[in-house]
């Protein structure tokens, strides 16, 4: 099963693409993630990656896109994958559709998780981010056990840099730039889907599993 999630930033596709990669057992593969690993580790892809994530910018493609299809030749993705954060703009897109038909094989669904952004920069002031295993909780919505540790690893939460309210107004703003046209891409493919992500977490997830099947 090979998933696309789409939507914008903290619409909670990450939060549900986790809640997927364990139910249907195929990795969950963030590139958001992999660039926060490569800024921590010190490498030369986060260095570079850094300087547009801090200002709410995309990543240039070229960097993005090899790192991504190197990843599924990965054997744990022979089941398929769920994408949290990739593709995000129709050249990207256009990247894995070639990549796929390559090797023979298609996009199943891309989820759409609809939040307006009214809602938005409320939920990414109060999200917090573990700096050991990347997991994402809310002060209000999802909070820990104990006040600022992680409940899977204990490691110290913090506030993302791009999370603070006028790095989340510029990320919107190049959401419905470079990444909403995706919507229409993947219609045309018909394999679109959308959720309403402003309902309970649980209830988001619920809708998803009535897509993709008990
Ligand atoms: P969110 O899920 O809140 O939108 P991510 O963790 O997915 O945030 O991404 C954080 C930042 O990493 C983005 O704002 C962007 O700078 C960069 N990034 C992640 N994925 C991509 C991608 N596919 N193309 C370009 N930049 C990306
Ligand atoms: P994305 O990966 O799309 O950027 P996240 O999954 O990290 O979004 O979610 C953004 C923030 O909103 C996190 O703090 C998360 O705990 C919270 N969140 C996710 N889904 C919901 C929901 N359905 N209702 C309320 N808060 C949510
Ligand atoms: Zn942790």
């Amino acid at each position: 099963m090979k998933i696309i999630m789409l939507g914008a930033p903290g619409a909670g596709k990450g939060t549900q693409a986790k809640m997927i990669a364990e139910k249907y057992g195929v990795p969950h593969i963030s590139t958001g993630d992999i660039f926060r690993a490569n800024i921590k580790n010190g490498t030369e892809l986060g260095a570079k990656a850094k300087e547009y994530m801090d200002k709410g910018l995309l990543v240039p493609d070229e960097l993005v896109v090899d790192l991504v299809i190197d990843r599924f030749k990965e054997p744990d993705c022979k089941n398929g994958y769920v994408l949290d954060g990739f593709p995000r703009t129709i050249p990207q897109a256009e990247a894995l559709d070639k990549a796929l038909s390559a090797i023979g094989e298609t996009i199943d669904y891309a989820i759409n998780v609809e939040v307006p952004d009214e809602n938005i920069v409320k939920r990414m002031s109060g999200r917090r981010a573990c700096v050991g295993c990347g997991a994402t909780y809310h002060i209000v919505y999802n909070p820990t056990k104990e006040d600022g540790k992680c409940d899977t690893c204990g490691a110290e939460l913090i506030l993302r840099d791009d999370d603070k309210p006028e790095t989340v107004l510029n990320r919107l703003k190049v959401y419905h730039e470079q990444t909403q046209p995706l919507i229409n891409y993947y219609e045309a493919k018909g394999v679109m889907k959308e959720v309403d992500g402003t309902v309970d977490m649980k209830d988001v997830f619920a809708a998803i599993v009535e897509i993709l099947g008990e």
